[in-house]
């Protein structure tokens, strides 16, 4: 199994019906027939079951591909869950101009997640911290005897900090744990070892450990995307420029950066959930660290090159795993893994880094030009059709009258469908 060789870039794509696009991914990914049937498959009731409480079914997403996307050198298809319409079109196209001047590069830290060990009740604040620092060596051992698959790996307990916080209710010390978690998120991993630490800590300061949790501020565990947008493909200067004032609203305001950040996690999101991963973490993580100096601000940043080309440059924490948690459990999450194929939980993150960028640029670049409604409307039209009771063709024909008229609304809908 091995795409690296095989383009992504392919166009006329949406045009394809569903089974040979099917056809395009298995050659593209190499995957057999079986695999190919998770496709129009669903998830097991036994399977859900187990995964979560008071089951009574599945709830299903459409799935879809993005196409075009090149990242470091390698050609990547990928797999998008999510219910919203012309995300997956807007993707690809992004992909499209980006590889024009080589694609998207990534560079990703190491897979560092922190626990918490939240700590009260002391006489002694700063020296139960200095107590806590001087036994570092033996609580990290503590930490690693926990997880003995995570060391083998050369993950584990790395490092260990200690924080004084003030609040309404006294001083704490608040410990962080450094734990590189290789291929995994880490949730699991490194609330084990933190509540592993507990008992230890409390006797040697004498306090009363409350908390102890992973932070979901993974601010040691950052990917950066970049990619530079030609500037002739994009219209010329004056959108660049157009672009860039757009943009602009999004660093200064936080009621522009919310919608700016929303559209990042539109595509990230969808790969999060495609491949089975904790997209609450991924949330979290991402909006937390656009406040991170104060003020809440886009996570994206834009500028021109000496040509003239839009760079542009994302910028977050992304605790995702391609080991452990649901990505392992659910047969679709593993395919759309295979369909990816990536080998590490760092390739996985720098691929979402990459679309979440291409999904920002997309979005920017549709309101700075066209609007981002032209882009929305044919597919909504189409959602309106089918919600008014139009089947096959009809849904083709009744959509396009409503683009065609401008009037995207049930009622109209209805009025067409039954001429038709
Ligand atoms: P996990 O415990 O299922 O798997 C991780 C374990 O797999 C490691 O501890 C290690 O023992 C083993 N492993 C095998 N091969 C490995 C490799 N190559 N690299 C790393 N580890 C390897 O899962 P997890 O990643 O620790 O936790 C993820 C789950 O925790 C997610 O389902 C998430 O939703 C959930 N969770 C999240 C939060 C939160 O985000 N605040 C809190 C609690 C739980």
């Amino acid at each position: 199994m091995s795409n690296s060789k095989k383009s992504s870039m392919v166009s006329g794509f949406y045009k394809l019906p569903v089974d040979k696009r099917v056809d395009f991914v298995k050659d593209f990914a190499g995957l057999t027939s079986e695999e190919e049937k998770l496709f129009s498959s669903f998830l097991d009731i036994e399977t859900a079951d187990r995964m979560i409480e008071n089951v009574l079914g599945t709830f299903e997403l459409p799935l879809g591909v993005a196409v075009n996307f090149k990242i470091n050198g390698k050609d990547y298809l990928i797999p998008m869950a999510t219910e919203e319409s012309s995300v997956v079109a807007a993707a690809s196209n992004a992909a499209k101009i980006a590889r024009i001047q080589g694609g998207f590069k990534t560079e990703c830290s190491k897979p560092l997640m922190i626990g918490q060990l939240q700590l009260l009740k002391l006489d002694d604040v700063a020296g139960a911290a200095q107590k806590i620092l001087k036994h570092k060596k033996e609580l990290l051992e503590l930490a690693n005897a926990q997880d003995k698959i995570l060391v083998k790996f050369g993950g584990g307990a790395k490092d260990l900090e200690v924080r004084i916080l003030y609040s309404p209710l006294g001083k704490m010390v608040v410990t962080h744990l450094i734990v590189d978690v290789r291929d995994a998120m880490g949730a699991n991993a490194v609330n084990t070892m933190c509540e592993a630490l507990a008992p230890m800590i409390e006797e040697l300061t004498g306090g009363k450990i409350r908390l102890k949790i992973l932070s979901n501020l993974a601010d040691k565990r950052i990917v950066k995307a970049k990619a530079v947008f030609d500037k002739e493909k994009m219209g010329g200067e004056d959108v660049v420029n157009a672009f860039l004032e757009s943009y602009t609203l999004a660093v200064i305001d936080p009621y522009r950066a919310a919608t700016h950040n929303k559209g990042i996690m539109n595509g990230i999101d969808s790969v999060i959930i495609a491949t089975g991963n904790d997209f609450r973490a991924i949330e979290a993580g991402a909006h937390a660290y656009a406040a991170r100096n104060g003020q809440y601000t886009s996570l994206s940043k834009y500028f021109k090159d000496k040509k003239g080309n839009l760079v542009g440059e994302l910028e977050l924490p992304l605790a995702v795993g391609i080991v452990g948690g649901a990505g392992n459990i659910h047969p679709k999450a593993r395919l759309c893994k295979k369909i990816l194929g990536i080998k590490t939980a760092k390739e996985l993150a720098e691929v979402a880094a990459s679309l979440g960028l291409a999904q920002n640029f997309a979005a920017v670049f549709a309101l700075s030009t066209v609007g981002i409604q032209k882009g929305h409307m044919s597919l909504h039209a189409k959602n309106i059709a089918v919600m008014a009771g139009a089947k096959g063709d009809q849904i083709d024909k009744v959509a396009e009258q409503l683009v065609k008229e401008g009037n995207i609304k049930l009622d109209r809908a209805k009025e067409i469908v039954g001429q038709l």
